[in-house]
């Protein structure tokens, strides 16, 4: 597992065709408050976004969205060309059954912050039930990947352990392997090393850093770690009161920020 940072910037993916995550005009409320309003981005096949800015700013809100444990309150999002939560038949909005959704649902993998592990579970269990009991596949052939994916994140010998037994660290690259279990084709990753010690961080962004490399999976990356954005992304977003702020390649606005907004909040957080 490494751990070592690069120079290199990771080169973008082919745009062009239907994007993998569209969102369009996407408008959040809760209650009275507007969290997010007239949201438009792509994220391309293979891309891997990292959305930053401010506490309280959307973020999360929005991998919450397109994770659907919340609901738009207007405009849409798409999943590879199809409505996430809406379709508009009639140019009516028309609420997709949950089948439909569910369909949709099974593409996109998330690791939260506070790991969200089944705690009477094994590690093996966490990593196969939903692989058996959402995709339907068979005992073995889940075990099986599970193991793979536990030797990936270097817990090839904890599969018995629960995750009581296990340190932060190790918990969330359960979590990590968990969410590989699927096969998502989009991988949402929120704040998954702020609720760690300083001396774990560095083994979970290892793992995600070859989990980078060595697929073509889509992501949308909500951290502090700037380091880590600098060298898995193709795209930094600068997000403040629910708008883009600004966005570019890492290096450029990362290091070189057009917006004094942007410019404080990576002073911030040094
Ligand atoms: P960030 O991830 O950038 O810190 P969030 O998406 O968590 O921002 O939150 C954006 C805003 O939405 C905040 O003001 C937050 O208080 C509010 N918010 C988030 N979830 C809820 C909720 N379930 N009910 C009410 N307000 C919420």
């Amino acid at each position: 597992m490494s751990t070592e940072t690069s120079n290199a910037q990771p080169s973008a993916p082919q745009s062009g065709g239907t994007p993998v995550i569209r969102f369009e005009d996407v408008e959040k409320k809760f209650g009275e408050t507007t969290v997010l309003s007239d949201l438009n981005f792509d994220v391309a096949p293979g891309e891997r976004v990292t959305l930053i800015g401010p506490s309280g700013s959307g973020k999360t809100t929005i991998l919450r969205l397109v994770m659907t444990l919340e609901h738009l309150t207007g405009g849409y999002i798409w999943i590879n060309g199809q409505p996430l939560t809406h379709d508009r038949r009639n140019n009516q909005r028309v609420e997709l059954r949950p089948k439909e959704v569910a369909k949709t649902r099974k593409k996109i993998g998330m690791v939260f912050q506070h790991f969200n592990l089944f705690p009477n579970m094994t590690v093996l269990e966490n990593i196969t039930e939903a692989p058996i009991h959402v995709l339907g596949r068979d005992k073995k052939q889940a075990n099986d990947r599970a193991h793979e994916l536990l030797d990936q994140v270097g817990l090839g010998d904890r599969s018995g352990a629960r995750p009581s037994q296990l340190s932060g660290g190790q918990k969330q690259r359960v979590a990590i392997a968990r969410a590989l279990a699927m096969d998502p084709e989009i991988l949402l990753l929120d704040e998954v090393t702020s609720a760690l010690d300083p001396e774990l961080v560095g083994e979970v962004l290892g793992v995600l850093r070859n989990v980078a490399e060595d697929t073509d999976i889509s992501m949308l990356i909500v951290t502090h770690e700037m380091q880590f954005a600098r060298d898995v992304s193709h795209k930094v977003m600068m997000f403040d009161g629910g708008q883009i702020l600004e966005q570019g390649k890492p290096d450029d606005l990362l290091s070189n920020p057009q917006h004094k907004r942007t410019q404080r909040f990576l002073e911030s957080i040094l």
